[in-house]
């Protein structure tokens, strides 16, 4: 059983080394929670919460999740018995949505735990890759700077290359893509661009062979996501739609998708991902690890997560060094040849550099049980 009787919130901040654009919005400054909690042994874990700090994504923001955390999850930890990590969901369950909130601290409690039993989170979450694939995201809508970046990308051996794409920029942009690199897997993430209005031209970009189309549509429209998908030849993607296990159980029903992209923080957590995941593989549903633009704790807990044997097609999961001139976890992660080698070290494997975490920390809390909480 474990005793949880410390929890501290960092609030960090840091700007990315190059602004990160999509059709909703563009990232230049980056907000995150660190969340380590301690044990009555004297043992930690650490987590993430991976909101933005506006509600452009998903509706959680970096003060929302600080006020759910504070006023309703820590109190639950304190409160309730905890005997394994896969149960935190459960515990949560009267505590409606703000799933990344509860990822957040629900990962530290696996890292918390893994630790305690002297293994790495991977085969704690029943992990059997030593090393991941992995992909990356190009972070611009203009043609030559994102020819740029695809070749840095290619150079750095990353497996898969992911475009942002929008009815203002699609057709011109992926074959000016396509003529220069013909044959690289390439996928296209539309964040909910598009309406069932635009299946004609939708239906052309079945001509340049990608991988996947990413949220074509609005996150709610399930039943569109299933009209469309047999219309196009593309395999659908399903990112923003997918917060639950139940939301990937009716995608799959309805046939709204062939590919879900798993990401912890959207779906409450490890358990959850875990059980999207099995499902996924039950129903031969392909997936891949989604990215957050993440400092290297959740990054550490998404490697973790990777190793699960249905995770198919490269993650989004890159270096420490893509976004950030320097991370707040120790060693960096490193991608080398398109792979990133899984720690065998207990827990997540890295730890945090105190230092750093410091240094970008705009807000801190601590709440010990039987204090106030
Ligand atoms: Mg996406």
């Amino acid at each position: 059983m474990l005793h949880i009787n410390r929890v501290n919130l960092s609030v960090i901040e840091m700007p990315l080394k190059l602004p990160f654009f999509t059709h909703l919005g563009t990232v230049k400054k980056r907000q995150s929670i660190i969340i380590e909690v301690m044990d009555r042994d004297g043992v930690s874990g650490l987590g993430e919460a991976v909101a933005f700090s506006s509600p452009w994504y998903t509706e959680e923001t970096t003060q929302t999740v600080l006020h759910m955390m504070k006023d309703f999850l820590i109190p639950k930890l304190f409160t309730e018995k905890i005997n394994h990590p896969a149960g935190i969901s459960s515990i949560f369950d009267s505590i409606r949505r703000n799933e990344m909130a509860k990822s957040g601290i629900e990962t530290a409690i696996w890292d918390l735990y893994a630790k305690k039993q002297g293994i790495p989170l991977s085969i704690l979450l029943g992990g059997s890759r030593s090393e991941i694939r992995t992909g990356a995201v190009v972070a611009t809508q203009n043609e030559e700077e994102a020819l740029k970046q695809i070749e840095y990308f290619q150079e750095q051996g990353y497996q898969r290359i992911k475009v942002k794409i929008s009815p203002a920029n699609d057709i011109d942009f992926l074959r000016a893509i396509r003529k220069e690199y013909p044959h690289i897997p390439l996928m296209a993430d539309a964040n909910s661009a598009y309406t069932l209005n635009d299946v004609g031209r939708l239906k052309v970009l079945d001509e340049f062979q990608l991988l996947m189309i990413e949220q074509p549509l609005s996150v709610t429209d399930m039943v569109d996501h299933a009209t469309l998908q047999r219309q196009i030849a593309t395999p659908i993607c399903l990112d923003e739609s997918i917060t639950s296990y139940h939301d990937a159980y009716s995608a799959i029903q309805l046939e709204s998708c062939k590919i879900i992209n798993i990401k912890m923080g959207r779906v409450g957590g490890l358990e959850n991902a875990r059980r999207i995941h099995d499902l996924c593989v039950k129903h031969q549903i392909q997936i891949w690890c989604g990215g957050m633009i993440e400092f290297g704790v959740s990054r550490a807990h998404n490697i973790a997560l990777a190793t699960l044997e249905g995770f198919t097609i490269p993650g989004d999961i890159v270096s420490s060094n893509h976004y950030w001139e320097e991370d707040i976890i120790e060693p960096f992660v490193e991608v080398k040849n398109g792979v990133i080698s899984v720690p065998a070290e207990v827990g997540i494997g890295f730890s945090i550099n105190r230092k750093r975490l410091k240094e970008v920390t705009i807000y801190n809390e601590e709440f010990v049980k039987g204090k106030g909480v």
